[in-house]
């Protein structure tokens, strides 16, 4: 052949591959490209495959049938193209049949192809082997050195345009990647948001809250009749679950540091479930729970929460993509120095190629928007910290199974039982420091049922001024007031009356937030709203002891 035949070959090779990103069209193209320009060639392409070890044989022109069955996978370091991509080196035949190196197999196909000359050439980029480039011819003139080296040219060519496919595509995916963590920085915001707004939010209803709740329970002591009782009870206890509401809301949308304590997992899961109900319901989602006894676990139950939330949220959302309905079934049940936790849905179950990636970071089958992938990472992360076990399975009934183990907590540490104080003998006198009248109003009115007094004041500086005036046993202050928060009073009263200072009762819709922790970590007593009589009247009696 030509030398300039040679040339017009490789620019058009070289053309046509500097025109492809992606590796399978790089490969048809240069097949494709090489077989037309020289003619009557056999001529086959192979890929180092994911396992290092075989050559996949990624595209051809002429191979018979027989001797392609051959070729689809090769093992590296035997045979003739195996042993080229093991060497780097170019192996050229006259007559290919007659070579020990031929696989017995492919010794048949190659002499009923009638093929006699053979060469194959390594592909390379940055000093990696990536395949081979063979060509093989029926008629008996060997291949020239001049050939030799335009396959060789070609395969350097089929490897720069590999290595800036591979490159590309790294690109692409770590674009793609960006682009996710965006969403998710984005979607952590608006959660954030979602978080500063539940607080705010959740101090308004309490507060109303408190009032129903005081007004319900005084209502009841002078109920004309069982039936009005009856009627009052169902109040106080529909204020108390919108209570419970506000409260979970807290709980999932600030991030509080955690705090063990000993925690009944099957209260948790209670809470869970209650926080999706009304999701459920509307997504015709059955729970069917089934709570064994089991001994607690030594656990920060917001987290436990959070881990809990996760796996119900993926239940449900995998059950009402995939058939709009389904029952979700959630089981305790004490394991070997552990609880169990079982959370099973009877969707679509997780694809097996997926199982050992549900628990990385990002990783989502969910559509942008619905899904983070952080959910079981994050949940998988808390479990351990726990000293516990989370993993997954399919059910052979059909759909996901979610396992999580807790260790059980080991003697209580050693905080003593609270101690049962004796009620006060003398009835006491109590100041009211609170922004909302009808709060206060209430207050005063349950005081006078346990036998106190209270006065009212309406804010801090209010309080303050009252201070003096009046002998009190015992402060109650709210924590968010404006002007004078609770805190700035307590801070006041200690510099005017510092035993009082020490008899402040601190009231709060949000006990977990960090404000109200940092107070009962200094000793007072927090009260969190709404609250019952029953718990006022414990209250006060400890405050008052002090
Ligand atoms: P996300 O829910 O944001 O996708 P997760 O880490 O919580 O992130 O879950 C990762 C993936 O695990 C999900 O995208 C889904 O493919 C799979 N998965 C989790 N729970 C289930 C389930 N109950 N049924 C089927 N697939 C599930």
């Amino acid at each position: 052949m030509e030398p300039s035949r040679h040339l017009e070959i490789l620019h058009t090779v070289a053309s046509a591959l500097s025109r492809s990103l992606d590796v399978e069209e790089v490969l048809r193209t240069a097949l494709a490209a090489l077989t037309h320009v020289t003619g009557h060639e056999i001529s086959s392409l192979h890929l180092v495959a994911a396992d290092g070890s075989t050559l996949q044989l990624r595209g051809d022109r002429g191979l018979s049938e027989r001797l392609r069955g051959v070729n689809r996978a090769l093992p590296i370091g035997e045979g003739l193209i195996g042993h080229v991509a093991a060497s780097g080196q170019t192996l050229t035949l006259t007559a290919v049949t007659e070579s020990p190196l031929l696989f017995a197999a492919a010794r048949d196909a190659v002499a009923a192809d009638g093929i006699r000359g053979f060469v194959c050439v390594p592909i390379r980029a940055q000093g990696r082997i990536l395949g081979t480039l063979s060509l093989g011819r029926q008629v008996p003139e060997p291949f020239t050195p001049a050939e030799v080296q335009l396959l060789e040219a070609t395969a350097d060519q089929i490897g720069v345009a590999l290595d800036n496919a591979r490159l590309y595509s790294e690109l692409r995916r770590q674009l793609e990647e960006l682009k996710r963590t965006q969403a998710q920085l984005i979607h952590a915001e608006k959660l954030a948001a979602v978080g500063e707004l539940a607080a705010g939010v959740a101090h308004e209803i309490n507060n109303p809250l408190t009032t129903i709740l005081g007004e319900v329970q005084l209502l009841a002591m002078s109920a004309p009749s069982e039936e009005v009782r009856d009627r009052l009870r169902v109040i106080a206890e529909e204020s108390a679950r919108a209570a419970g509401i506000v409260q979970n809301l807290l709980l999932f949308a600030r991030v509080y540091p955690p705090q063990r304590t000993l925690c009944v997992v099957a209260d948790q899961i209670k809470r869970v479930l209650g926080l999706k109900a009304y999701q459920f319901q509307l997504d015709n989602v059955r729970v069917v729970p089934d709570f064994a006894p089991a001994p607690p676990v030594w656990a920060d139950d917001n987290q436990v929460q959070q881990v809990l939330l996760n796996l119900v949220q993926n239940a449900h959302q995998a059950m009402r993509a995939a058939r709009g309905r389904g029952v979700l079934t959630v089981r305790v049940r004490p394991a070997e120095g552990a609880v169990r936790v079982e959370v099973l849905d009877d969707g679509p179950g997780i694809p097996p190629e997926h199982l050992p990636r549900i628990f990385d970071p990002f990783y989502t089958t969910k559509p942008p928007g619905e899904g983070s992938g952080l959910g079981l990472s994050v949940s998988y992360g808390i479990v351990s910290e726990h000293g516990g076990r989370l993993w997954a399975e399919n059910r052979p009934e059909g759909g996901a199974a979610f396992h999580l183990e807790l260790p059980i907590a080991g003697p209580a540490p050693s905080s003593a039982p609270p101690r049962e104080l004796p009620l006060p003998s003398r009835p006491l006198h109590v100041l009211l420091v609170e922004d909302e009248r009808r709060v206060a109003d209430v207050l005063a009115s349950l005081l006078k049922s346990l036998g106190h007094t209270a006065d009212v004041a309406i804010g801090g500086r209010d309080g303050l001024a009252r201070v003096g005036a009046g002998a009190y046993d015992v402060v109650f202050v709210d924590l968010k007031m404006p002007e004078m928060d609770g805190r700035e009073f307590w801070a006041a009263l200690e510099v005017r009356a510092a035993p009082l200072a020490r008899r402040t009762i601190f009231m709060t819709g949000n006990p977990r937030s960090p404000e109200a922790q940092a107070i009962e970590a200094e000793g007072a007593p927090v009260l969190g709203k709404p609250f019952t009589l029953k718990e006022l009247a414990a209250v006060v009696r400890t405050a008052a002891q002090r």
